[in-house]
């Protein structure tokens, strides 16, 4: 329903987040114009696993996750490394984030996440079917795959969390795998498939289809960074940009990894860092899983993609501006082998492309969502970390409430940004 008066409203960042937050603020009547300062959807939102995990409850600090961290570390394979010249920085950070993983405050954090995550697909169809992108969106659900037949009782504790907020699954044994995904390797014994699950074949795509579809209802893009907030009386007067100031009613921040600096103007003080990620993708590959197929050990993604087969996963800690370390993404290769050994044992560089990528990660695995400290005409809607394709729908439902001033369709106090002062 349109709203009464139109605000005027300034959305920061073309990402999946931005993209919804300003197709859900359209469709309430308001004049919005999207602010990108490089390219649209080429962000974290460019090159992830594609997947709309409804069952993503589970945070990533968990209660004895630091007894593998050594092993993690020194393993080249392993899912999770650290430039130790980015250690001092990223200290206090490490910090927060091994105090986020008690049990209680797990427990917490996923009935706080559900809500957000577990209405993807609703939340997202109506903005597809609005922009005719119905063929990039899939609901096939999502295939956890376990070496070892106690592989999941190893992970407990998330299977509980997510039991435990409403995730149904089913689970197979070595020969039901094999009928299920038959490219998987013999040695993958115990299979989980949460059914609800879905993915998208091309996520720049769905970006770039959202956003066609809000320019062609009349939004608009402006190409430019913006670094602040002109306020008169508490009340935004303007987004500062590096192209000048654009008066505003209401501004969202939706600069994924980068909108630290943007709340700092507003003195608020967020711990947000990069998890940086990876991705390998081959072109033409001989075979292909049919359902998005997480090796839970050894944490990372094979999603079927528009234009090849993308594995996708690992943790850098390495801040925003150094240079990637394409190493990262070769592992995926090495492991996507032994995960699908029909694909051949040597590519030419021209079959494979390779990316990497910022998610925007708070310590406590839950994103900023809600009004800045110094105006309620600016609120936040950064930090999804891992699960940002899946909480950007219902992200933008919520900043749509947000700006009208109406109650939330979901609890955001977990969310808030004063909850690190
Ligand atoms: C390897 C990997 C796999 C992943 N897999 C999944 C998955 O399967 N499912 C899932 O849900 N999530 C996944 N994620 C996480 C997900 O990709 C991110 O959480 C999500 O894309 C974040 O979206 P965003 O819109 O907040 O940020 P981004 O997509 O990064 O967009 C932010 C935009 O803001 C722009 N910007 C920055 N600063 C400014 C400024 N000052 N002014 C104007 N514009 C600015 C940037 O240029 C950028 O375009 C994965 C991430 C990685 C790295």
């Amino acid at each position: 329903m349109p709203a009464s008066s139109g605000k005027k409203v300034g959305v920061i960042g073309a990402g999946m987040v931005g993209v919804c937050a300003a197709s859900y603020l359209q469709r309430q009547g308001h004049e919005v114009f999207m602010l990108e300062a490089g390219k649209p959807g080429h962000g974290a939102s460019f090159g992830n696993a594609g997947a709309f995990n409804a069952s993503s409850v589970t945070p990533v600090s968990m209660p004895g996750m630091m007894w593998n961290v050594p092993r993690w570390l020194f393993d080249p394979l392993g899912p999770l490394s650290l430039r130790w010249r980015y250690l001092p920085v990223v200290a206090p950070w490490l910090i927060r984030f091994i105090r986020a993983g008690t049990l209680e405050k797990v427990h917490a954090q996923a009935r706080a996440l559900r809500p957000l995550v577990g209405a993807t697909l609703d939340a997202l169809m109506p903005l597809v079917r609005d922009a005719g992108a119905e063929d990039l969106v899939h609901c096939l659900g999502h295939l956890y795959v376990y070496r070892s037949p106690h592989g999941p009782q190893k992970e407990r504790l998330a299977w509980e969390l997510r039991q435990e907020n409403g995730v149904q699954i089913d689970e197979f044994d070595a020969d039901e795998l094999r009928q299920l995904e038959p490219t998987l390797a013999r040695d993958f014994v115990r299979g989980i498939l949460v059914r609800e699950n879905g993915h998208t074949s091309n996520p720049l795509g769905l970006v770039e289809r959202l956003l066609g579809q809000f320019l062609r209802s009349g939004g608009e893009l402006v190409r430019a960074r913006a670094f602040g907030f002109d306020l008169a009386d508490g009340r935004l007067a303007a987004i500062r940009t590096d192209t000048g100031d654009l008066p505003a009613d209401a501004a969202i921040v939706c600069a994924g990894a980068w909108s630290r600096p943007l709340a700092a103007t507003l003195g608020d003080r967020i711990p947000l860092e990069t998890e940086r990620g990876y991705h390998l993708m081959i072109c033409d590959p001989e075979v292909m899983p049919r359902i998005p197929t997480a090796d839970a050990e050894g944490k990372f993604v094979a999603t079927p993609m528009e234009s090849g087969l993308r594995f996708a996963g690992t943790v850098e800690l390495a801040g925003l501006t150094a240079p990637p370390d394409w190493r990262r993404a070769r592992i995926l290769l090495d492991q996507g082998r032994r995960m699908l050994p029909g694909l051949a044992a040597h590519y030419t560089e021209d079959r494979i492309s390779m990316w990497m990528g910022h998610r925007p990660s708070l310590p406590d695995s839950l994103p900023v969502i809600g009004p800045s400290r110094a105006t309620p005409d600016v609120i936040y809607a950064f930090g999804h970390g891992h699960v940002g394709m899946t909480a950007a729908p219902m992200t933008g439902k919520l900043v749509a409430d947000l700006v009208v001033g109406r109650p939330p369709a979901i609890d955001i106090t977990p969310f808030a940004p004063a909850r690190f002062a």
